[in-house]
């Protein structure tokens, strides 16, 4: 329903669907809170156990602390800061809670990811007796009463719309926006907050001039399709209005965090061995990953010295990815940086997080398609020899050292693991005691 351009309206529509996008605010710190109301207004940070701050409360956040930080840094910008190591359970816990009290309005809701939900309440204002708005405040205000953590809910007409608002006004927030105001609200968002726009895109759009969202979505549709192809014609329909990303609503287990980590012994400085044993728990981590469907961004290293002390980093791609093939560059960025010659150490880990459902997030369109493609296959034919063949028969190059350096007695595989009998393989043995013919036993 457009008017002509000088009236400005997208739509008139007030809410042909109407789209809520909830998100937890500082989720982890939050959760410590509910669960400790005495740590409340103190300056709290997540991620001891992996070196670095993994959630700043927003107290933390204002005294300078960042996801990220080398806890060292972060106690310096804040000499106050509460450090605590993660405790997932508690934080999956409430997660599903606050999907339950979602559930109580709708049945169709999203579990986008730990932290967030999408839900559609169309046509459920009869029911409440209510406005979509009042429905989307109850929400929040049955969290908030129930649970005792605060959320930031946006609503509007689609996905992409809820999630902007649901940035705005961010922590606590609330945000809604209906159609016949979009074009005023549009107006004052920058396209940063696009889920989607990555800075490559960004950078794109100024030099065609748009700076706001309401300047992208003034263009037309064709514009969207030469520039940025079939994704940015979708993110221009949802801009606008047009619900084209579906709710997913089939609801799958979800993981902040999955993490992989493994001890050697003796502690070792040889950067190959500790390199290839660090790809290696990426790649179990990525089968994990892979097994459960889904698709993460951002990847923590870190490395336990002998001295029992850690030391971690954290870096972040463009897009979700289930590709361990996507990760490789950036894992062995941060390993360059965390590891240091004159240390000894004794194990390394991966810990993977900001996890959503795979394929769900919008490639960042400066990706080549049929790269993304090409790899995404690789993991899949590489997890189905491996399943057949047994886990890291085929692995990368970089965790290779890892297989062939015998680096002490006690990582030495048995002989009745390396020598396989028929039908066996090194998961699957038969169950035979093996007798060795010819050695004579008194
Ligand atoms: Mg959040």
């Amino acid at each position: 329903m457009a008017l002509p351009a000088s009236e400005n309206f997208i739509t008139l529509l007030s809410f042909p669907r109407a789209i809520v996008h909830v998100d937890c605010d500082a989720f982890f710190t939050s959760c410590e809170t509910a669960r400790d109301p005495g740590l409340k207004g103190k300056p709290l940070a997540t991620g001891q156990e992996r070196g670095i701050v993994s959630c700043p409360s927003y107290e933390a956040k204002a005294a300078g602390v960042k996801r990220g930080m080398r806890l060292g840094d972060a106690r310096r910008a804040c000499p106050g800061l509460i450090i605590m190591p993660s405790d997932y359970e508690l934080y999956s816990i409430y997660s599903e809670r606050i999907f339950a009290i979602i559930r109580r309005f709708t049945p169709d809701v999203e579990e986008y990811s730990i932290d967030e939900a999408f839900c559609d309440i169309t046509g459920l204002r009869r029911i409440y007796r209510s406005s979509y708005g009042d429905i989307a405040r109850r929400i929040k205000e049955d969290i908030r009463k129930e649970l005792n953590l605060t959320v930031s809910v946006g609503l509007s007409l689609s996905k992409s719309l809820a999630k902007v608002c649901s940035k705005q006004n961010k922590p606590d927030g609330f945000c809604a926006v209906p159609g016949y105001q979009l074009h005023i609200f549009l107006a004052k968002v920058p396209l940063e907050r696009v889920c989607g726009f990555g800075p490559n895109t960004v950078a794109l759009l100024q030099k065609y001039n748009i700076r706001t969202i309401l300047d992208f979505v003034q263009r037309p549709m064709s514009f969207a399709q030469r520039l940025l192809g079939k994704t940015g014609v979708e993110l221009w329909q949802e801009l606008r209005g047009i619900a084209v990303y579906p709710l997913v609503t089939d609801s799958k287990h979800m993981y902040a965090t999955i993490s992989k980590t493994k001890t050697f012994s003796p502690a070792s400085n040889d950067r190959d061995f500790v390199k290839a044993q660090l790809m290696r728990n990426l790649e179990s981590a990525f089968i994990k990953l892979r097994r459960h469907g889904l698709a993460c961004r951002n990847l923590t290293v870190y490395l336990r010295r002998s001295d029992f002390s850690s030391m971690g980093l954290e870096g972040r791609i463009n897009r979700h990815s289930s590709s361990t093939l996507d990760f490789t560059a950036l894992c062995g960025r941060l390993f360059d940086e965390v590891f240091e010659p004159s240390r000894m150490y004794r194990s390394t880990g991966v810990i993977l997080s900001d996890i959503s459902e795979q394929g769900r997030d919008s490639a960042d369109l400066f990706d080549d398609p049929v790269r993304v493609e090409r790899v995404a296959r690789v993991s899949i034919a590489v997890d189905e020899i491996n399943s057949m063949y047994g886990k890291h028969t085929v692995h990368l190059a970089a965790s290779h050292y890892v297989a062939c350096k015998a680096h002490h007695p006690r990582n030495c595989a048995s002989w009745r693991k390396t020598e396989l009998l028929k039908g066996e393989t090194s998961r699957q043995r038969l169950n035979i005691p093996l007798l060795k013919i010819g050695v004579r036993n008194i």
